[in-house]
């Protein structure tokens, strides 16, 4: 099996509920994604899939993230706007645009700050 990663990047706000302190309080984040998907099968081209068309694929998911009120987005209204939670919005978005292929989205990282990450694994 074959695992492709690809990195991106967005800036957003948000403000956690019933967890400790300061976190409740609105504030921002500069988000770093990783994002793994698998495939047992390579093309002609011997690839995966493209890393471009991977690229275009998530930045269409973070793009509707980017400089947003988190909390806003109905995803965020049942769910903590946690990395944990951007990590599996991130992933369940992008699992539904693959749902027609042989690649699967293997796990998502939402880092919010350098040393600090949550990994949704599908
Ligand atoms: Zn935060």
């Amino acid at each position: 099996m074959f695992e492709l990663k690809i990195i991106t990047t967005f800036a957003a706000a948000h403000q956690l509920k019933m967890v400790a302190k300061k976190c409740e309080n609105l504030h921002g984040h500069n988000w770093k994604i990783e994002v793994c998907v698998v495939g047992n099968d390579l093309t002609d081209a011997g690839i995966v899939m493209d890393f471009g068309q991977l690229k275009n694929m998530v930045s269409e998911i973070t793009s509707k993230l980017d400089h947003k009120y988190l909390n806003d987005l109905p995803f965020f209204h049942e769910n903590n706007s946690s990395s944990e939670n951007i990590a599996k919005y991130i992933a369940n978005e992008l699992s539904a645009q693959l749902a027609s292929s042989h690649i699967k989205v293997s796990k998502v990282t939402a880092w919010e700050s350098d040393d600090a990450a949550a990994t949704y694994i599908c």
